[in-house]
């Protein structure tokens, strides 16, 4: 045991990311420790510098009121440009294909607006089985706005959230009925399960058969290396609370694939900060969309969400993107080897084992009853161990490699060990 502890600082005091954890403030528990904080995946930490960016922009408006939106450092006009860069380099886009705008349902439903064109013979939309509820909403509503029924329009493909996709399956399922579907609309990596879905492969077969590809990056943008454009993805969606650490609510963002970036004749639901921005304040009464995914923007953006995103991203930009996955995967690694060592007959792990079809978290299934799950839940919580827990059995953990060590990672181990009793 005591090994492994050593292991553990052994390799806190080796990793090179280690400096960044101070740049994040650490809840702390009711007797004023630092908590074991192993929920990035629903609430990323905060980084100490969003607290600057949202007074500078308070500041400006106390000090500049209107004239703030066009002078001075970062003006609001353009202040979701300041996003891009990092938006772009997380998402393996190209800057013309990412913006920041709205949360993530919302853009889920404006690119739907888009890219969900159904016909009589192409008109179902592919989910998950298992997938989270808005979207699962999102694409019943938009199947019925366009007078279809989602009894027989929403596939969902797959079984209960407590087994993996096969995606060996769903490629053959793409191949025997793709020409009926008009959109597929996968996870990046699964909520519930953690999986990450092969959405290159995926993508292509879909696309062969002449399907639209979406992905939901909820838990996948600042988790797992992406390359939307060279996979070919069309869309995709994602709120920025959970692994960028831009707080509740803050301002999501949405992917387009330069394809499309001009393909100004598709459908939308438009708005003014989607037109040309050399004419926007001409009032014209013609929409005239931008080029690229910022042309499907609708309202000038809340500077107060945007601000700490800022912070945030500059946090990402200031690592090698190497380091960061290779510690995101050594992490993982250790603490699911801890699992499997000390806890292999009380605790399934549900994520896949292959570094390849994870990213940092870990949903771990308690061979216990509901009640005795969530009693132990309440009591990791109590002792300082911040982590979530799904129905029935689960227990879901993420050390996320910006912020957290790998003495945590022992140490919920120790903690899960004793509650487990
Ligand atoms: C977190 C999450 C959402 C949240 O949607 P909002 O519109 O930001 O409230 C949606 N989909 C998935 C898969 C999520 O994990």
């Amino acid at each position: 045991m005591s090994n492994d502890l050593d292991a553990a600082r052994a390799l806190d005091a080796a990793d090179p990311v280690a400096p960044l954890r101070s740049q994040f403030a650490l809840p702390r528990t009711a007797t004023g420790e630092e908590a074991i904080y192993l929920c990035g995946h629903s609430l990323g930490l905060q980084p100490l510098k969003a607290a600057q960016y949202v007074e500078e922009a308070l500041e400006r408006w106390r000090h500049d009121g209107v004239e703030a939106h066009f002078n001075g450092a970062r003006p609001w006009v353009s202040y979701h440009e300041n996003l891009t860069p990092g938006l772009a380099a997380l998402a393996g886009a190209l800057p013309l294909e990412v913006v920041a705008m709205n949360s993530l349902t919302v853009n889920l439903h404006l690119l739907l607006a888009s890219f969900y064109r159904p016909t009589p013979e192409r008109s179902k939309i592919l989910i998950e089985a298992a997938a989270f509820p808005s979207d699962r909403y999102a694409v019943a509503s938009q199947v019925r706005w366009h007078g279809f029924d989602p009894r027989t329009d929403v596939i969902e493909y797959g079984g209960d959230a407590q087994f993996l996709l096969d995606e060996e399956a769903l490629c053959e399922e793409l191949e025997r009925s793709g020409s009926s579907i008009a959109v597929v609309l996968l996870p990046g990596v699964q909520y519930l399960t953690g999986q990450v879905l092969a959405c290159e492969r995926i993508a292509r077969v879909a696309r062969a058969q002449g399907c639209v590809v979406g992905l939901d990056l909820a838990h996948a943008i600042g988790n797992i290396p992406l390359q939307l454009h060279d996979w070919d993805i069309d869309f995709a969606v994602w709120c920025s609370y959970k692994y960028l650490n831009a707080g509740p609510g803050a301002i999501g963002g949405c992917f387009v694939h330069e394809r499309h970036a001009r393909a100004f004749d598709l459908p939308r639901l438009a708005g003014w900060w989607g037109h040309d921005k050399n004419t926007r304040f001409d009032m014209p009464s013609t929409f005239a969309p931008l080029a690229g995914a910022e042309g499907w923007q609708l309202s000038n953006p809340s500077i107060l969400a945007a601000a700490p995103l800022l912070a945030s991203l500059e946090l990402f930009q200031s690592v090698s993107r190497g380091q960061l996955c290779a510690k995101s995967m050594a992490l993982t690694d250790f603490l699911a080897r801890l699992l499997r060592e000390r806890l292999q007959h009380r605790v399934e792990i549900l994520t896949p084992s292959t570094q390849q079809n994870r990213g940092c978290q870990l949903s771990l299934r308690l061979d216990t009853t509901r009640d005795e799950a969530e009693r132990i839940h309440t009591r990791l919580i109590e002792s300082g161990v911040i982590c979530d827990w799904r129905e029935p059995n689960v227990i879901r953990v993420a050390p996320v490699p910006l912020y957290n060590r790998f003495v945590e990672a022992y140490e919920f181990v120790e903690r899960l060990e004793r509650e487990l009793g």
